[in-house]
C-alpha cells in the first residue's frame, strides 16, 4: 500500500491506470481506495446519454454542514499519441531526472495526488475529523464530451441537497513556473457560420449570376478588421477568429450559389452570447450591399464567460501560493473552457494546479519538487479554509478581515 500522504507515489499509481476518456482504467477505483481508508464517503457514479458512452466519476466527502470546500478535477486523459516516441512509456510513471514522466502527469492526475496527500495529511494531524465539509468531485469527462461527467454530477449533488461554498479546481493554470498564474474566470465561447447567397450561373455570364464570393469577402474583412472591444480589467480583448471558408465548388466554369466561413468567438465579460449575436448582426447589415442575401447561424454553446469575485477565499488561495513559491500569481481569464464554467453556476471556483508545457504532449511531465510544493499550497488552503471557517456571507461582508 501506498503511503497516503506522498503525492508522487500517489501521481505514479494514478498515471499507471490508462484512463483515457472514457474509460476508467482503473484510476477512480484507485481514488475511491485510497479516500475510503482515510474516512470519506465514496459513490461511484456512472452516467450515460443515449448516443454518448457511459462514464465513471466519483463524489467523495467528510464532515457535515459548512462551510463545505470542494475540490474538482478528472482523472481522464488524452490519448498518449505514438507511445514509442515517449522517452518513457506513457502509462508507466517513470521518474527520472527528478521528473515524474506519464500521460496526465500535469494536466491533471498530478494535482489530484497533491491534494489527495494534502488532505490526507490534513485529516492524520486533525484526528480525521474536518470543522466543516470536505468533499472531492472527480470526473472521467473533462477531455471529451463533458456530457457524462461534471455537469451531471453537479445536478446529482444538488438534487440531494448538497451545497459547496468553495471549489479549487486543480487543472493546470501555471505556464512557467509553480504559482506564476491563477484563473479566476474563463473567457465565454461562441462558434457562427456567416452564409452568403447568391445566383450560381456560368463564368463566362457572371451579368447573368451573382457571386457570393466577393460578398462573403467584403464581410469578412469587416469582422476581422475592428475589434470588438479593447479588453477588461480581467480579460483580454474579444477576438473573432475564422476557421473555414467554404464554397464547395468542385466545378471551374460555374459561379456557385453559395459561400460561408466559419467562426469562432473568444469573449470577455464586456459581452454576453446574446449582446454579442446582435453585435455581429449589426456590423454584417452594415456591409451587406443586397439585404436577404446574407444570414448568420450560431451553434449552441455552453462556454458563458464568467469572474470569480475576489474575496477572502481568493486572498486565501493567493496567500498560500505567495507563501510556498514566493512568487505572486497573476490572476487570470485566459486560455480555453474547463469544467469551472459548469461549476460557477454552483459555487464560487478558483483554479490553481500544476505547469501547463506539456499537457496534451509526448513527454507530459512534472517536476518532483512540484508535487511537493503544490502539495503544501493545498494543505495550507485546507488548513485555514476551516481554521477561518470561510462561509459564503464572507463574500457578501466588506468587515471580513483577511490577512
Ligand atoms: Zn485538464
Amino acid at each position: 500500500m501506498i503511503a497516503l500522504t506522498d503525492p508522487i507515489a500517489i501521481a505514479r499509481e494514478l498515471i499507471r491506470c490508462p484512463s483515457v476518456t472514457p474509460a476508467e482504467g482503473g484510476a477512480l477505483q484507485l481514488l475511491a481506495a485510497i479516500l475510503e481508508s482515510t474516512g470519506f464517503k465514496v459513490e461511484r457514479l456512472r452516467f450515460s446519454q443515449p448516443g454518448t458512452a457511459t462514464v465513471e466519476n466519483l463524489y467523495a466527502r467528510i464532515g457535515e454542514g459548512s462551510p463545505h470546500l470542494m475540490f474538482a478535477g478528472h482523472t481522464d486523459v488524452v490519448p498518449p499519441g505514438e507511445s514509442s516516441a515517449w522517452t518513457h512509456p506513457p502509462f508507466s510513471g517513470a521518474i527520472a531526472g527528478e521528473e515524474l514522466y506519464g500521460r496526465g502527469a500535469a494536466d491533471m492526475k498530478g494535482a489530484i495526488a497533491c491534494f489527495v496527500a494534502a488532505a490526507c495529511a490534513y485529516l492524520t494531524a486533525h484526528n480525521g475529523k474536518t470543522d466543516g465539509s470536505l468533499s472531492l468531485l472527480i470526473t472521467g469527462d473533462e477531455e471529451g464530451a463533458a456530457i457524462n461527467g461534471t455537469v451531471k454530477l453537479l445536478k446529482w449533488a444538488a438534487e440531494r441537497g448538497i451545497r459547496f461554498d468553495q471549489c479549487l479546481l486543480g487543472e493546470p493554470t501555471n505556464a512557467e513556473r509553480l504559482g506564476d498564474a491563477m484563473k479566476i474566470g474563463r473567457r465565454g465561447s461562441l462558434n457562427g457560420t456567416l452564409i452568403v447567397r447568391g445566383k450560381q450561373g456560368h463564368v463566362a455570364y457572371p451579368q447573368l449570376a451573382e457571386n457570393p464570393i466577393p460578398v462573403l469577402i467584403g464581410l469578412m474583412n469587416q469582422l476581422m478588421s475592428e475589434p470588438l472591444d479593447h479588453g477588461t480589467e480581467h480579460f483580454d480583448p474579444s477576438r473573432l477568429e475564422f476557421t473555414s471558408v467554404d464554397v464547395g465548388n468542385p466545378t471551374v466554369n460555374l459561379i456557385p450559389d453559395e459561400a460561408r466561413a466559419r467562426f469562432n468567438i473568444r469573449y470577455n465579460d464586456r459581452h454576453s452570447r446574446d449582446s454579442l449575436k446582435r453585435l455581429i448582426k449589426i456590423r454584417c447589415r452594415n456591409v451587406a450591399t443586397q439585404r436577404g442575401r446574407v444570414s448568420l447561424e450560431f451553434a449552441p454553446s455552453n462556454s458563458e464567460v464568467f469572474l470569480t469575485a475576489s474575496g477572502p477565499f481568493l486572498d486565501l488561495v493567493v496567500d498560500a501560493v505567495v507563501e510556498i513559491t514566493g512568487q505572486t500569481p497573476r490572476l487570470s481569464t485566459s486560455g480555453g473552457t474547463s469544467d469551472a464554467r459548469f461549476i460557477k453556476n454552483y459555487c464560487p471556483v478558483v483554479e490553481f494546479g500544476l505547469i501547463g508545457r506539456t499537457i496534451h504532449q509526448i513527454d507530459e511531465r512534472v517536476a518532483l519538487s512540484d508535487l511537493m510544493a503544490l502539495t503544501a499550497i493545498y494543505r495550507l488552503v485546507i488548513d485555514r479554509y476551516f481554521a477561518k471557517r470561510l462561509n459564503p456571507a464572507a463574500h457578501s461582508g466588506s468587515d471580513e478581515a483577511t490577512s
